[in-house]
């Protein structure tokens, strides 16, 4: 592409909660350059979790910069920029300048479980479940049965949507006007690279705004109505794979070819090759994801695993089942604010050094319970607090409660899906825990009856 020959490369770029990570890959996928930047949120009212734009773009630029500075490369020989990120973190913007209305809402913020709670409770939602299950029973379509077990969630973005356009005067107007952009981290950063030239999302993506119809691969117009979403502010949504034509030459001094955006979760089924129906993985970060393949249907379920597109290549679409438990790392980044611990990494040892946690549980939900629960409203706590309780005992009961959620997760999936699991993959920076690892592989392992260790 650069015209001299000249050893190319691949630019990935992944945008979590906790920090933005960019690798410079070579054509042996080996890793030849990184860098990485914190992501810092913002807490501005209880239950409220933001990330600032701006910071984020500039965190953005820098990774990239250093990763190619590291790599002591030219912005010319690189390939291809792949970019995945957490998912159903949203703002909107101005169509015709680009400038956000307000600050990225996190997956993690609170501000629509009241509002959550009154739709999951409502007569309207009673009658859809109603008629629903009626549909499914003469027509025994799949879908009917999901939309019959629906329940609205914060972590999508749907009611923290309609909470913005309540609140921000400015939103309405520019929906109004028609000038209005949503977008996920993704959409935006991709309309901020191409200087505006695209608006735009990918199926992955898409499947977890909490707003797109996985049966029918498009935004779902009744959601929209029924909540009064204006389906005029979505991007167009478009293959994984997709090319989203070159980044502006102004950002990087070198147009870059954006050849693919991918939800976080997804990217790391796909890049650990989880390619089967059945394969699963878990990915411990900030929250728990785990992904079950299930091949080229969505899941229908009615306790709370959420129908995904894990991916769409060319015409063959992947779908995943996902569970999840939002509070993992942010319950040890909580402990360790605390001063429960100074080092995440000595945090094993610190369990292993008391025989169990002295009847201590630590109920991981700062943000609600997830499937099967589906509490939105649960309070974190610990239980079982005695004057013998130890630092080591809270931080075991910590992680004791990863490890407990895995289990839940675990059954649920094989309660529902049916689909025999072998292998489980693990991923995300609290899979580096050794206690929590072995608690996890243990009760699944054993009631299996398989005698390998995993
Ligand atoms: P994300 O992609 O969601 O930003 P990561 O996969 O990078 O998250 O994981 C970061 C989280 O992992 C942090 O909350 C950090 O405290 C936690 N973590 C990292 N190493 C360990 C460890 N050895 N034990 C427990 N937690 C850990």
């Amino acid at each position: 592409r650069n015209g001299f020959n000249k050893e190319t490369f691949i630019l990935s770029v992944d945008v979590g909660t906790t920090s933005i990570r960019c690798h410079i890959y070579d054509k042996e996928a080996q890793i030849r350059g990184s860098c990485i930047t914190k992501v810092v949120p913002l807490y501005p009212e209880v239950g409220h979790v933001e990330m600032d734009p701006d910071a984020l773009w500039t965190g953005f630029i820098t990774v990239v910069k250093g990763a190619v500075q590291v790599a002591n490369i030219h912005m010319s020989q690189i390939e291809a920029l792949g970019i995945s990120t957490q998912r159903a973190t949203f703002t909107t913007w101005d169509r015709r300048t680009g400038v956000p209305f307000h600050n990225f809402i996190s997956w993690q913020d609170q501000r629509a479980a009241d509002l959550v709670k009154s739709w999951n409770r409502s007569c309207t939602l009673k009658v859809i479940h109603g008629a629903m299950k009626v549909v499914y029973l003469v027509t025994r379509q799949k879908r009917s049965l999901a939309a019959s077990s629906l329940f609205f969630s914060t972590q999508h973005v749907t009611f923290r949507l309609v909470w913005a356009l309540t609140h921000y005067k400015q939103v309405r107007q520019a929906v109004a006007e028609g000038n209005c952009c949503f977008g996920t981290i993704d959409t935006w950063l991709l309309f901020k690279l191409t200087n505006g030239r695209i608006h735009a999302t990918d199926y992955s993506n898409a499947s977890a705004t909490g707003i797109f119809d996985t049966y029918q691969m498009c935004w779902s117009g009744m959601l929209c109505s029924l909540v009064s979403l204006p389906l005029s502010i979505l991007p167009k949504v478009e293959n994984t794979g997709h090319d989203f034509g070159c980044t502006d030459t102004s950002i990087f001094g070198f147009p870059i070819p954006i050849m693919s955006v991918m939800a976080d979760q997804q990217a790391a089924m796909f890049g650990e090759c989880c390619f089967d129906v059945g394969d699963v993985k878990i990915t411990m970060g900030t929250g728990t994801f785990m992904n079950i393949n299930t091949g080229s249907k969505p899941h229908t379920s009615v306790a709370g695993l959420y129908p995904l597109v894990g991916w769409k290549i060319g015409s063959e679409v992947v779908y995943l089942a996902e569970g999840n438990a939002a509070d993992t790392g942010t319950a040890i980044k909580w402990a360790q604010e605390l001063e429960l611990f100074s080092d995440v990494q000595d945090t094993s040892a610190m369990a292993y050094s008391v025989s169990d946690s002295n009847g201590v549980c630590f109920v991981p939900s700062f943000s609600g319970l997830q499937a099967p629960l589906n509490d939105p409203k649960a309070c974190a706590s610990f239980m079982g607090l005695k004057p013998s309780t130890t630092k080591s005992h809270l931080v075991r009961a910590i992680l004791e409660s990863v490890a407990f959620r895995n289990k839940q997760l675990y059954e649920l999936m094989l309660r529902e899906t049916h689909i025999p699991i072998t292998k489980i993959r693990v991923d995300g920076g609290v899979s580096s825990n050794d206690f929590v690892m072995q608690l996890t592989c243990k009760p699944v392992w054993q009631e299996s009856n398989q005698t390998q260790t995993p």
